[in-house]
């Protein structure tokens, strides 16, 4: 049991941690929120650090990891720093499902039967109105891939860039580690707010 157990079971906070890996994308999508694209700045947190990070979420109190970006499995290395972090805790890679080749997919393949999974992104059911946000074909591409994989699934994040300058607006602390101190943060706004964030999972660059 640690500090976070209660507010996790009462709800108050996610159980997931995510990490943002990178900003880059092979993708530019219209509406990205991160304003990710093939050449903006790189900005990739150390993959050799998922695994410290990971335990230290572990020890902490954190149930499960979300690895996001950008586009996550651009960053070299990535497949062996997810098998180091399935191994601390359940691990979710949110991807656009455009990058998987071959060889690719044989490097995802050290985390068969370790708590991985991969969630794909799509905005629509309709292939045009996809495609005009995430560029020709896209729907068609992934939709190809999805059967490669184990899962396919959606989630929302906030906005964290405007203009190429990080929008603080749900900044809650400058300090990311130990990750006791920005999950502590947020506790106490939660706390005098006497309500429940308007996230609940805490995420840190
Ligand atoms: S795939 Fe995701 S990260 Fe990449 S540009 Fe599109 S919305 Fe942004």
């Amino acid at each position: 049991m640690t500090a976070l157990t209660r507010p996790m079971t009462d709800g108050l906070m996610g159980g997931r941690l995510w990490l943002y890996s990178n900003y880059h994308c092979n993708l530019a999508c219209t509406y990205c929120l991160t304003e990710s694209a093939p050449k903006v700045a790189r900005r990739e947190l150390p993959v050799e650090r998922l695994p410290e990070i990971a335990a230290e979420a572990r020890a902490t109190g954190f149930t499960a990891l979300g690895v996001t970006g950008g586009e996550p499995l651009l960053v070299r290395g990535l497949p062996g720093a997810l098998v180091a972090t399935a191994a601390e805790l359940p691990t979710l890679v949110l991807t656009n499902g455009t990058l998987f080749t071959r060889r690719l997919l044989g490097d995802l393949a050290l985390l068969a039967g370790l708590e991985f999974a991969v969630q794909v992104s799509l905005d629509s059911a309709d292939p045009a109105t996809n495609d005009e946000m995430r560029g020709p074909r896209n729907f068609v591409k992934v939709v190809e891939a999805i059967p490669r994989l184990c899962g396919a699934f959606w989630s929302p994040f906030g906005p964290t860039v405007h203009g190429g300058r990080l929008d603080t607006d749900l900044l809650i602390t400058r300090t990311t580690r130990p990750l006791s101190i920005p999950a502590g943060a947020m506790l106490r706004i939660a706390g005098a707010a006497g309500a429940r964030p308007a996230s609940d999972q805490l995420k840190i660059y």
